[in-house]
């Protein structure tokens, strides 16, 4: 038995969606003329909340378009120090858009009202134009109410400035709050959605938002070379999946409480509680979480860490009840054997 806890990104198209891939109709969508990306745009859109979606390879592309398409060289984006769109995508703000990103200190991934209006500089030929910030939910696993979001946007919007939400896995904050996608969108001007994680779909993610700001970002991601032909054969992969795989997140939802539980009462091992939790179960440890990783590995059970101390282990759709069985048997032998050593 072995089961893959590292991330969400792991899951494979299941045999229906390959059915839905292999039948889609296509055509070259950088003349627009691809039926089934078409589709899965204005079935995204309409999701979303926003006057248009484009389909994009992968949600770090999509962020970065995003980027571009709403500031000039020299602007200012604000967002979380955690921000995925500042440090995990390889620099892209600097050296592709030329922005400079102001990171504040966040709280479960919220940057508080009174921190982002403290930080932003008043309009003078000596500073920086302050542009965009950029909020993410889920975030580090836990979904994040809009209410929780409200004070932090309303004092963005006092500033004019424009906010691009990441919501890589929005999905799973939709499902776990109960919300539909585009309560959570709604006080955003643009969004990311990723179709490879949770959604199971092998490839691509979608950026929504108003007519003006597609039409820039269209420009953008051919420019960044993410213009595609054919692909509405992996575009039925996000199709399908919009259809198919968003309610049964809730299972992943309560397959990682299950794991967390199951965790949470073993010595030198502590589950970082969210508000809202989804797919995630981060576990700070006693020791270090390098060896525990490669012991698991050994056994084929697969997680991560995030950091010297602290494990994430996700659930998604290639892991069922068996897998997170396997996953809660593993740490109670590691936790035992701890205790007789
Ligand atoms: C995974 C992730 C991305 C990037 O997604 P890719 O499709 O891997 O490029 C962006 N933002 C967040 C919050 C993510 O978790």
């Amino acid at each position: 038995m072995s089961v893959d806890l590292r991330s969400d990104t792991v899951t494979r198209p299941t045999g229906a969606m390959r059915e839905a891939m292999a039948r889609a109709p296509v055509g070259d969508d950088v003349y627009g003329e691809d039926p089934t990306v078409n589709e899965l745009q204005e079935f995204a859109a309409a999701l979303l909340g926003k006057e248009r979606a484009l389909y994009l390879p992968s949600a770090t592309m999509s962020n970065q378009v995003a980027v571009l398409a709403h500031t000039e060289r020299g602007d200012e984006l604000f967002c979380d120090v955690d921000a995925h769109v500042y440090g995990a995508e390889a620099g892209s703000p600097a050296m592709l858009a030329g922005v400079m990103c102001h990171t504040l200190p966040a709280v479960g991934g919220i940057v508080a009202a009174d921190v982002l209006e403290a930080a932003i500089r008043p309009a003078n030929i000596h500073h920086p134009r302050p542009r965009l910030l950029t909020l993410e939910n889920t975030h580090n696993g836990a979904a994040l109410h809009p209410d929780r979001l409200a004070a932090t946007v309303a004092v963005a919007r006092a500033h004019g400035l424009s906010i691009h939400l990441d919501g890589a896995r929005l999905f799973n904050a939709a499902v776990a709050l109960n919300l539909s996608a585009r309560t959570l969108t709604e006080p955003v001007d643009s969004v990311t959605v990723c179709l490879s994680k949770g959604l199971g779909a092998p490839m691509g993610a979608l950026l929504a938002g108003s007519n003006a700001f597609i039409e820039r970002a269209l420009r953008y991601r051919k420019a960044l070379g993410g213009g595609l032909r054919q692909a509405g054969i992996v575009a039925a992969g996000g199709l399908f999946a919009l259809r198919h795989h968003v309610e049964r997140m809730a299972d992943d939802h309560r397959r990682a409480r299950t794991l967390a539980s199951a965790l949470s009462g073993l010595p030198g091992m502590r589950v970082v509680e969210a508000e809202v939790p989804t797919n995630m179960v981060m576990v700070d440890l006693d020791g270090a979480s390098g060896p525990l990783v490669d012991q698991g590995r050994g056994v084929g059970v697969l997680f991560g860490s995030m950091g010297p101390g602290r494990l994430r282990l996700v659930t998604h759709l290639d892991v069922d009840d068996a897998g997170i069985a396997a996953a809660a048997d593993f740490f109670t032998k590691v936790a035992r054997e701890r205790r007789g050593a």
